[in-house]
């Protein structure tokens, strides 16, 4: 076995296995919980979390099991044989056929998964106001657009092999930078509209304060919009999400509905940070740079381990697959933490924006608690899967921000 496929699915294994170790076993939570937080809310944060880790975890085992299984067992390259000679010889019918059937197989290792976790786990804690036949229309609605896009994807990567055998990895990079960008402009007005409503805040209250906030940060926030996620859930949240002129900071309608001003304009100044930051941009520098890393590697990989004729046979796509897949979670720990130092930024700057810090902390009180947030992780889950500082981290950044 290549050096790469052993170092890769030697870390996948043992960060797995520690996962799952402190999601079944995570210890108290830090002494300094009980200050902000009751024994039953820190309970019952725990308690939620702690199956949508094993779901993750489960999620990713099965997936990696199934792909280990095609890749290593065989079985991709029996099934190549098969796609090869239903195309009739027809090597991108045969490449299409491949692709159909490993896609069809991993969504359906991922349903049980996906459905127990967004949908009963969320309405037994009261979490989801969805009904089973809306929940089965985001879940079709959104394999239709991950069918299109990978469809694509995979075309796109057997052609630019076929087209620079020597270099694809280089413009393998350069595709998939161009679609980061493109992804990042175009999302939140071609995508995220098709499954949630967005209108433009309208509350004269929120309109003032975002109008305050954006003088005292000499930042044109031109777009606040309101989101209708009451429809999918009680849980509140906001993002700040686009680039360019598609630029926006997104409030769930629960927001509004459930939290006091102070605390809605602490999360505009925690987006408008972002924004003014620039960490959008910042993110896409990380992905860009990622992304050459990752293809380098694959190429080397297929280099050493798949027989190249002039082009590569369908079954590459399921060696492409396990790939990403063990690179992306072996280096989430890595991509989290930049992400947390963003976050980090961005709590510290609103604070300075809004001068509010019983505000901000009441905010990440209250969203924990109605929420559900682990408030105080084991550190290696907080290490190895927290986008964001968890609560009681995010208290302590607001009030040494303060000093
Ligand atoms: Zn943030």
């Amino acid at each position: 076995m290549n050096g790469i496929w052993l170092v890769l699915i030697v870390a996948a294994g043992v960060f797995a296995l520690l996962y799952l170790w402190f999601t079944l076993f995570p210890g108290r939570a830090a002494p300094g919980a009980g200050q902000y937080f009751s024994a039953a809310q820190i309970e019952k944060g725990r308690q939620y979390s702690q199956v949508l880790r094993l779901l993750f975890i489960g999620s990713f085992a099965a997936q990696t099991l199934l792909l280990l299984w095609l890749v290593f067992g065989g079985r991709a390259a029996a099934l190549s044989a098969w796609a090869q000679r239903s195309a009739g010889g027809n090597y991108w019918g045969s490449i299409l056929l491949f692709f159909f059937a490993v896609w069809i197989m991993l969504r359906l290792v991922n349903l049980p998964f996906r459905l127990y976790g967004g949908y009963f786990w969320q309405h037994r804690w009261g979490f989801s106001t969805q009904t089973m036949g809306s929940w089965w229309m985001d879940y079709f609605k959104g394999a239709g657009i991950d069918l299109a896009l990978t469809t694509a994807g995979a075309l796109l990567l057997f052609w630019i092999i076929s087209r620079w055998p020597g270099t694809w990895w280089l413009a393998g990079a350069a595709f998939f930078s161009a679609w980061l960008v493109i992804q990042t402009l175009l999302w939140p007005v071609v995508i995220s509209p098709l499954f949630n409503r967005f209108v433009p805040a309208k509350d004269p209250a929120v309109l003032g304060m975002v109008q305050k906030l954006s003088e005292r940060a000499h930042l044109p926030v031109d777009r606040v919009l309101i989101m209708d996620a009451s429809r999918r859930t009680t849980k509140a949240n906001a993002y700040f999400a686009g680039l360019g002129r598609t630029k926006r900071i997104v409030l769930y309608d629960t927001l509004l509905e459930k939290y006091p001003l102070e605390q809605v304009e602490a999360v505009v100044a925690h987006e408008m940070a972002h924004w003014s930051r620039g960490h959008i941009v910042r993110g896409l520098a990380f992905g860009v740079m990622g992304s050459l890393l990752l293809w380098g590697l694959l190429f080397v990989l297929l280099r050493f381990t798949m027989p190249f004729t002039l082009r590569y046979p369908p079954h590459t796509w399921a060696v492409v697959l396990l790939f990403l897949l063990l690179v992306s979670f072996v280096s989430s720990p890595l991509q989290n933490r930049l992400s947390r130092g963003m976050e980090e930024e961005a709590d510290q700057a609103a604070v300075a924006l809004t001068g509010d810090v019983p505000a901000a902390v009441r905010l990440q009180v209250d969203l924990a608690a109605k929420n559900l947030s682990d408030v105080s992780p084991p550190a290696f889950i907080r290490w190895f899967s927290y986008s964001h500082p968890p609560a009681l981290t995010r208290i302590d950044i607001i009030q040494k921000a303060a000093r």
